[in-house]
């Protein structure tokens, strides 16, 4: 059977914004559209940002996330390119694997965004404190959405008055 990804260009993309730390984003550049297994990744996926009509669908497994796109599948937190080899074809072997079963399955079309930075913004400590690396809260909170940033990396979310904020901020996914 014809697989939905045979081929792909992988490309490295560098994280500026994480100072001393070796950090990048992998990108699979993808000749044909792929878009079609959106709604099926939709339906299998906890609390995916779907965008309802094939634009993109982004997801998180464990603390890694994952885009994709059209063309291009793209994933955060690798630390260098055999990891983004190794994490891009984990990634592409398994939404091949939904594409192959999506006759038994329903396709979900439900819309789900993902949250505005001011949204995020009001649920972190708001201190600017720059122990995340990055120099304001505001600054955390949009590498947060892009997947570049994990909620362990402010210290002030593992103090327990913000127990509930943090609850709030993996609510909305992040
Ligand atoms: S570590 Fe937390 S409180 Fe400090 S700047 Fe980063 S997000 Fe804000």
């Amino acid at each position: 059977m014809e697989k939905l990804i045979d081929d792909y260009e992988l490309e490295l993309c560098e994280v500026d914004c994480v100072p001393g730390a070796p950090l990048y984003s992998a990108k699979a550049h993808i000749p044909g559209d792929v878009s079609e297994v959106m709604p099926y990744l939709n339906s299998v996926l906890d609390r995916a940002f779907y965008s309802g009509d094939n634009e993109f669908i982004v997801w998180k497994n464990r603390e890694r996330k994952f885009v994709l796109r059209p063309h291009e599948l793209a994933a955060s937190l690798i630390m260098d390119r055999p990891e983004a080899r190794r994490v891009i074809g984990e990634a592409v072997t398994w939404i091949n694997d939904i594409w192959d079963r999506r006759g038994g399955m329903t396709p979900d079309h439900e819309k789900r965004i993902p949250p505005q930075p001011l949204e995020v913004l009001k649920h972190l400590p708001g201190s600017n404190c720059a122990s995340c690396g990055l120099a304001t809260c505001m600054a955390f909170a949009f590498e947060l959405i892009e997947g570049n940033k994990r909620l362990d990396d402010c210290p002030g979310l593992l103090e327990e008055e913000n127990y509930g904020a943090r609850e709030k901020l993996e609510v909305l996914g992040l």
